[in-house]
């Protein structure tokens, strides 16, 4: 399968060749002409797979006849956390380069004052987390009826993140069920997201790939049994044979990813560190 099959304009198509893409991922080659179609979609599919593109690029064809109106955005996608909304937008930059669509931003952290500008100049694509946006809707300075396109991504982190009211909320807020399109992304689909679907989505079309295609090919997944004091070491070792590579350490606890980037710097090694406690400034600082 090529991405010429699927139905996308020339000016997606090139963006996608200039971004490096050759094939579409299982869950874009699924999603994608349904989505051109209208329909609505429940995708079950993990970040890593290539969902962001599965709904963004058909959304960039989308939106590309009409306007954006003051206050009103044209499509909304809601994120759990503002790196993954970070993320979308910079996708969207990338896939939409050959379009001509605004984009506003809208996550904590981030001016306020700013974020109203460009809501006030007309966003065709509306990137979200679920706590900003509410902030905007509330004060009035955001109408999302006229939101034709809807993509909740990672609902079941939502769920876990208790974000369910804030949805629900929006969805009621948002032009009814049969006159939007609405997309639902998630890792699982157990009851509470099947729920929402049922409540608040149109006769869904179900795209799924399975769990054991989620991990990348290219990624080798190696598990060692080490004790705590000897973990360290162990990390100093593996990043000597992986020298010159950059390097993602998840830790269990906000403590723990502040001392292993203490020990990491005074190691020789260049190592920054995020969590929750962390302002917004400073991950993006970390990030770049
Ligand atoms: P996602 O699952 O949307 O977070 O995407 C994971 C990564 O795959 C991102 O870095 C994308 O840029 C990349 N990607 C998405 N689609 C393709 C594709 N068709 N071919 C190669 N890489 C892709």
């Amino acid at each position: 399968m090529t991405f010429d099959l699927l139905g996308l304009s020339d000016g997606v198509l090139r963006a996608v060749t200039d971004a490096g893409y050759e094939t579409p991922t299982p869950i874009q080659e699924q999603a994608i002409p349904f989505v051109l179609m209208g329909r609505d979609v429940l995708g079950c599919a993990q970040t890593g797979t290539g969902k962001t593109a599965s709904f963004t690029l058909p959304m960039i064809d989308i939106l590309s006849h009409g306007r954006a109106r003051a206050r009103m955005p044209r499509s909304l996608i809601l994120e759990p956390t503002r790196e993954l909304a970070a993320q979308v937008a910079e996708n969207f930059e990338v896939y939409g380069k050959y379009h001509k669509l605004n984009m506003a931003l809208l996550i904590g952290g981030v001016s306020f004052v700013d974020q109203s500008r460009i809501i006030d100049r007309g966003a065709d694509v509306l990137i979200a987390t679920p706590g900003r946006l509410l902030d905007h809707f509330e004060r009035g300075g955001l109408l999302l009826r006229g939101v034709d396109v809807l993509v909740i991504d990672e609902a079941d982190r939502m769920f876990d993140m208790g974000f369910i009211a804030d949805l629900r909320y929006l969805f009621r807020n948002c032009s009814p069920y049969d006159k939007r399109q609405s997309m639902l992304f998630s890792a699982t689909l157990n009851h509470r997201v099947m729920e929402l679907c049922y409540e608040h989505m149109n006769n869904p079309v179900r795209v799924a790939i399975e769990p054991e295609k989620a991990v990348v090919d290219q990624i080798t997944q190696i598990l060692y049994h080490v004790g705590q004091h000897e973990k360290f070491n162990l990390l100093l070792g593996l990043m000597k044979q992986e020298a010159g590579e950059k390097v993602l350490i998840f830790c269990n606890t906000k403590i723990e990813a502040e001392i292993l980037e203490w020990k990491l710097n005074h190691n020789g090694y260049n190592a920054g560190q995020i969590s929750g406690d962390l302002h917004q400034r400073a991950r993006i600082k970390v990030l770049e």
